[in-house]
């Protein structure tokens, strides 16, 4: 997970779904009333829509509390597996 995620300016927003329908390649995005916004747990801080909206409405702000950073490979292995859901497939796999 990014130490970023993006952010809407609703005022600024025009509705145009750019962001939600071009450029988030992640689902994190959708429109509601016709005005974007983001999910911040499925954001992965990419910045592709920030870089398409037409009106400036989006921007990547830090993301509170900050995301623990692995201080090994081996712990950042350990994270991305408990985070998909295959932790324990794997430590049952390594043990055969
Ligand atoms: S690209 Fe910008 S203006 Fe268009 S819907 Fe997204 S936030 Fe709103
Ligand atoms: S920063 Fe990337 S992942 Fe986050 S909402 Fe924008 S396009 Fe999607």
């Amino acid at each position: 997970m990014s130490g970023f995620h993006a952010a809407v300016n609703s005022d600024s927003c025009n509705g145009c779904g750019v962001c939600a329908e071009e450029r988030c390649p992640v689902g994190a995005i959708a429109l509601q009333d016709d005005i974007a916004v983001v999910t911040p747990a499925k954001c992965i801080g990419c910045g592709l829509c920030v870089t398409a909206c037409p009106t400036e409405a989006l921007s990547l702000i830090r993301r509170e509390p900050p995301p623990e950073i692995p201080a090994t490979a081996q712990e950042m292995g350990m994270k991305v597996l408990t985070e998909k859901g295959k932790l324990e497939a794997f430590m049952l796999a390594s043990k055969r």
